[in-house]
């Protein structure tokens, strides 16, 4: 294999930045923290920003990772992050989210679903407690399905099938998601307990069962409307969410 002579000064740089997570067969790249400011509902927040390469080569020290960059077709393959704001390491309590990707809802702004509310909802929440960690899985699109696969149940959905059954017409499990990398990455950011913002109390018996410290929950409901009705009351009937909202939700 062809691989381009890096800058020792580069390599240098890099690595101070770089820390390599042993993760059994595999090994997890994270790069970070990187000054990351947001515009949040017109204010700035300040956040540091991490973000992980999943790699099958455990072998690899980061210098050779670093030289195999160009061929590895990364823009073909999403890679996930997260966003870290205050003492998240030390604090005694921190709020933290995994966030599914999703291209229509955090993107477009869909209103076919929660997910553009929930992830700025998520953020804001973390900001105001002063401590806590957004990761954007990006690797989670339509519950583990991918984007395009997303689209095909969108036609089912406009055809009769609710979230759950047009996933599984299509021969995926209902949910595909798989938490492992990211919760290697959380114990890398911090060991003490945290605390989730989420609905679902099967995503926390899920990041529980993975090894994940949880002392709490933080339900976040918003943004219902005739678009996404449905699609909210499937995630209560049939995927287990609570329903914290009932006024919302009749
Ligand atoms: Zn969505």
């Amino acid at each position: 294999m062809m691989t381009k002579m890096l800058d020792p000064n580069v390599v240098s740089l890099l690595k101070e930045k770089v820390k390599k997570i042993e993760n059994g067969e595999e090994v997890i790249y994270l790069v970070g923290p990187i000054k990351l400011p947001i515009n949040l509902m017109g204010k700035t927040v300040h956040f540091n920003w991490y973000c992980w390469l999943n790699s099958r080569e455990a072998t690899d020290e980061i210098e050779q990772m670093i030289a195999k960059l160009s061929e590895g077709n990364l823009a073909e393959f999403q890679q996930s992050s997260v966003l870290v704001h205050g003492d998240f390491q030390n604090a005694d309590r921190a709020l933290i989210r995994f966030h599914s990707i999703c291209h229509t809802g955090d993107i477009f702004g869909s209103k076919r679903c929660d997910c553009g509310y929930q992830l700025k909802q998520s953020l804001k929440h973390i900001a105001e407690h002063g401590h806590g960690a957004l990761f954007y899985l990006a690797n989670h699109e339509g519950r583990g399905i991918g984007l395009f696969s997303k689209a095909l149940a969108y036609v089912l959905q406009e055809n009769g099938y609710d979230t759950v059954d047009a996933n599984l017409q299509l021969g995926f499990a209902d949910d595909a998601r798989d938490y492992g990398a990211a919760i290697e990455v959380l114990k890398s950011l911090r060991t003490k307990p945290v605390t989730l913002i989420t609905n679902n109390p099967r995503k926390l018996a899920a990041l529980q069962a993975a090894g994940m410290d949880v002392e709490g929950r933080v339900p976040l409901w918003g943004d219902v409307s005739e678009y996404n009705d449905k699609y909210l009351k499937t995630k209560i009937k049939r995927s287990g969410h609570l329903n914290e909202r009932r006024r919302a939700l009749p």
